[in-house]
């Protein structure tokens, strides 16, 4: 039975629910506050964890608290400070795991007032966190007011030292010399700070940003992406992540789950890709190719007349469209995802 070869991650992240404060449009993983707050178990955590450890170690050059986006381990979400208690108990479990750099992407939210911010934040270092990522662009900007995010950058410094990352450090810049204060719509974003600024998103087209961007994109037809494979993406080793559900998703692909990460191991060991039908199509050569066929013929699939801005976009048509028809396939998970894109 034909195998997939699916590596060892070397790093990645944990998310703790779908559940988001936010929904911007941006998001490749359809969080919103829409989302059930499912959170994830701290048996589950657990047992993912230590199963990520174990592969991550080879990666790992000397012990060393270094922080990288794509290096060690972040949780994420959704917005992880929805639930401090869970995120305060998964830093003890990493850290007593071992994980040698960890870090939480936040959107600031919750960073409404000094001695609150610089409490939790000290209380996650305490319990053995690395540092923070706090996340800076246009379209979490209509949700959260700048002055939090000045809030977490300035009080985390404090706390973690460089270990903040800020990204993306342009529109940290541009806020603040456009003396930006609270929040502002995308289109008034766009508005006050010129069409240009946008070349400096970086921004995939994957996910929410195919339907809600679109028209920042040229689009073409199903026909322009046929003879691509993904079998470098759904094989990619760095920044995999884990949902609360415990589904193991490579290469920013949200909505399809590798399967359970409780038992990475067994996934590292290959799997049958006659368990994965649609896997194994986006994984072959013309692999989109082959997954627009099967879509149009046994699921009456209709291509989008306007077309798409990339693979991934008339791949998640596909699939969502499949999704809306039957759950048999185990790989398009979650099922949260798919409500929510
Ligand atoms: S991009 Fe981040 S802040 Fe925005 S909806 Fe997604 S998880 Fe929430
Ligand atoms: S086309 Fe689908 S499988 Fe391929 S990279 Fe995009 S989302 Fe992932």
């Amino acid at each position: 039975m034909a195998k997939l070869l699916v590596p060892k991650p070397i790093s990645g992240g944990l998310l703790l629910s779908y559940k988001c404060n936010s929904e911007c449009k941006h998001c490749m993983y359809a969080c919103s506050p829409k989302c059930r707050a499912n959170w994830i178990s701290l048996d589950d955590a657990g047992r993912v964890l230590t199963q990520l450890h174990a592969a991550f170690e080879h990666s790992y050059p000397a012990r060393t608290s270094r922080l990288g986006l794509n290096f060690g381990l972040h949780f994420t979400g959704g917005e992880p400070f929805l639930n401090f208690r869970l995120l305060l108990s998964l830093v003890k479990i990493a850290h007593k795991i071992g994980f040698p750099s960890t870090f939480v992407e936040t959107n600031c939210f919750w960073c409404s007032d000094d001695k609150e911010t610089e409490e939790k934040l000290v209380q996650l270092k305490n319990a053995g966190l690395h540092g923070v990522l706090v996340s800076v662009n246009p379209f979490i900007f209509e949700y959260v007011p700048f002055e939090k995010t000045l809030r977490a950058i300035n009080i985390g410094r404090k706390v973690f030292g460089e270990n903040v990352m800020v990204y993306q450090d342009f529109f940290y810049q541009q806020f603040r010399s456009l003396k930006i204060k609270g929040t502002l719509s995308f289109q008034d974003y766009v508005h006050k700070a010129g069409v240009r600024s946008l070349r400096f998103v970086e921004l995939i087209p994957m996910g929410r940003a195919c339907y809600e961007l679109g028209h920042l994109f040229v689009k073409r037809p199903a026909e322009a992406f046929v003879s691509e494979s993904c079998l470098d993406e759904l094989t990619r080793p760095w920044h995999v992540h884990v949902d609360n559900y415990c589904n193991y998703m490579t290469g920013y692909c949200g909505g399809i789950s590798l399967g359970d990460a409780r038992n990475l191991d067994q996934i590292c060991q290959g799997i049958k890709l006659d368990d994965y039908p649609i896997i194994a199509m986006l994984t072959s050569d013309n692999g989109i190719g082959k997954l627009l066929q099967f879509s149009v013929d046994e699921y009456n699939y209709k291509e989008l007349k306007d077309g798409y801005v990339s693979k991934c976009h008339l791949c998640l048509d596909m699939r969502k469209h499949i999704v809306e028809q039957t759950s048999e396939f185990r790989e398009l998970k979650s099922e949260e995802f798919y409500r929510n894109i």
